[in-house]
């Protein structure tokens, strides 16, 4: 992700000190750091209030619990401290990276020798993709490194580990695309390097699922959720390459993406960019975090 130079000086909330992100430090025997071993979410924050933050916070507990981490603060303090660091930032518009890791241990892999995970949160301005890509759609390939398997790191776990997204994302970088889709084991699309991934085809917009590969993405419910509200048929569905590159239209959504249009597959244009489907959510999206961020 690429955090706007021009932006305000990013925050940190460390262990419950507010400080100059720069300033904040994990000591080199977190296994965090040494493994990736922990969790996260990416939160956004519009008009000085984190969106959907109960979500991410139950999705934080959940992959927390399925790795066997025991959270250091509950949900109430994890609220407080969102809110504190939202204040201290000033700007209203934001994201958030709120990241627990396993803690200062000994080295080697058993997590028995951390004895407290390290919480931190990162408040910063983030420009994803450029505003005129965004408009205009961007360029993606589908990937040689593949999503891990269900059975070797499940995706509904928002882990640490994300170094096949990065090989993923080096490979786009590479062709001059802006963002990789990764396909599993069996060939099938999972969703994008940090984000997942939406078809059109015949007024249909469909989505793979959760067992494919794909993270349980916020964005994704509110979109399929949207969806259904507007009466555009939504759909679960395995797809393949094909499937994408004979697309009516493609788009990407997570909450550092937001919603983000498709130009090119592995250089095919798709048919339509933005598409009619696309612009509908979009404008319903943005509806529902206006409506979210205001009504105190
Ligand atoms: N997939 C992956 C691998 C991600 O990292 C993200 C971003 N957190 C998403 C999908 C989108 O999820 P969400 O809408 O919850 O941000």
């Amino acid at each position: 992700m690429d955090f706007n130079k021009r932006a305000p000086e990013s925050l940190c909330w460390l262990n419950g000190e507010i400080m100059p992100t720069a300033q904040a430090r994990i000591p080199v025997l977190d296994h965090g750091l040494l493994y990736g071993d922990g969790v996260f979410e990416g939160i956004r924050f519009y008009q000085g209030r984190a969106f959907r933050l109960q979500e991410h916070l139950h999705r934080l507990s959940d992959s927390a619990a399925a790795i066997g981490l025991p959270l250091p603060l509950d949900q109430a303090a994890l609220e407080a401290a969102v809110a504190d660091l939202i204040e201290a930032f000033v700007v209203p518009d934001g994201y958030l990276r709120l990241v627990v890791t396993r803690g200062e241990g000994s080295m080697g892999l058993d997590p028995s020798s951390c004895k407290r995970g390290n919480v931190f949160i990162i408040a910063a301005q983030m420009e994803l993709v450029d505003p005129d890509k965004r408009r205009r759609g961007i360029r993606v390939i589908l990937a040689a490194t593949r999503r891990l398997p269900v059975d070797g790191l499940d995706p509904r776990i928002k882990s640490l580990n994300y170094l096949n997204h990065i090989l993923a994302r080096m490979e786009a970088s590479n062709a001059g695309a802006q963002e990789a889709i990764l396909l599993n084991a069996r060939g099938h699309v999972c969703e994008g390097s940090a984000d997942n991934v939406f078809i059109v085809r015949n007024g249909t917009l469909l989505t793979p699922s959760v067992s494919d590969g794909a993270l349980d993405g916020i964005t994704r419910r509110q979109i399929i959720s949207l969806a259904r509200q507007e009466g555009i048929p939504c759909e679960e569905k395995t797809l393949a390459p094909y499937d994408l590159y004979t697309a009516d239209e493609c788009f990407l959504t997570g909450t550092g993406a937001e919603l983000i249009p498709v130009r090119e597959v592995d250089s095919r244009p798709l048919k339509q960019c933005p598409g009619a489907v696309f612009n509908q959510l979009q404008r319903v999206f943005l509806l529902l975090v206006r409506m979210e961020s205001t009504d105190a």
